[in-house]
């Protein structure tokens, strides 16, 4: 049976949280961590879930069901995606549509407004370019020659930024940008980059049993921000929804959504701003009465 099949169960929900789907790209280097899966793969999953007896549910039939109190269908299973890139309408909402699952797409407003880059990928776009080099990192030098060894950079960065409240991320983006002798890039048509717009929210918005929300403004990891900022954050982030795509949903997904990525504070900041219902990234599967600010998902790569 397929590994992501194998996370139903009985009395369970599995949410299956994904990138994105897309097209070879032609990268030697980027998308080593398959945040983006190919088409053929993403479908395969699908069935593989249906062949095993999943029903799948909206992200809103979940949070009906726990507003009603009754249980939801057995072998249950959501399928998200977070970040708000461009392959969600062309390339994998078709084959949702398809197969009739429905999805909920969590997206960030400034990546939707701007066709912005998250740290990461700016980092990947400039190392992607450098076969070999060095970097002059906050912790230490770094030579690295070849694919491995680029792969091998980019895992610590990661794991570095990830891990340290202190490092700001998007200054590094830019720091090894220009010491790889390239512009900050912070937008790009790539394959691997491109974001929705305004105009194409809305049109996945309108897809069966679509859901778009929230998932912050920057991606900034929510609870490393002060009071006054983590505000900011959410609330441009729902308004520039409502204002743009007149999206107003109790749905919203935490940046990188690890255990230390969000907490009371940011849930009670959400709850005010109307939101009923915001998985996290850890893996697991959820129990029912499991809080809906506290839902696990299993990240499909
Ligand atoms: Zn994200």
């Amino acid at each position: 049976m397929n590994a992501y099949a194998q996370r139903l169960g009985e009395d369970t929900l599995a949410i299956f949280l994904f990138h994105g789907v897309t097209r070879p790209h032609g990268c030697a280097v980027r998308n080593y961590t398959r945040k983006h899966i190919e088409p053929d793969f993403f479908a395969s999953i699908l069935r593989a879930l249906k062949a095993a007896g999943g029903r799948p549910v909206s992200m809103q039939e979940v949070l009906d069901h726990v507003d009603s109190g009754t249980a939801l269908p057995p072998r249950a299973f959501a399928i998200t995606f977070d970040d708000g890139f461009h392959n969600n309408l062309d390339v994998a909402a078709p084959i949702l549509a398809e197969e009739g699952i429905p999805a909920t797409f969590y997206v960030t407003t400034d990546f939707v407004d701007r066709n912005r880059m998250g740290w990461i990928d700016r980092i990947e776009f400039a190392v992607e370019q450098h076969p070999t080099g060095c970097l002059r990192l906050p912790w230490g030098d770094w030579e690295f020659s070849g694919d491995a060894a680029r792969r091998a950079l980019l895992s610590d960065i990661r794991t570095r930024v990830k891990s340290d409240a202190g490092v700001d991320a998007d200054a590094l983006a830019t720091a090894i940008q220009v010491q790889l002798g390239l512009e900050p890039t912070f937008s790009s048509d790539h394959l691997l980059d491109r974001k929705l717009n305004w105009e194409d929210v809305g049109r996945l918005a309108a897809g069966p049993g679509f859901i778009v929300a929230g998932h912050s403004h920057t991606h900034r990891i929510l609870e490393y921000l002060d009071d006054e900022s983590l505000e900011a954050e959410i609330a441009t982030s729902i308004e520039l929804l409502a204002q743009q795509a007149g999206i107003r949903s109790p749905h919203y997904s935490y940046p990188e959504g690890q255990p230390y990525c969000y907490s009371n504070r940011v849930i009670d900041v959400l709850a005010h701003h109307g939101v009923r219902c915001s998985p996290s990234a850890i893996d697991g599967i959820n129990a029912a009465g499991t809080s809906p600010f506290h839902l696990r998902r299993v990240m499909v790569t």
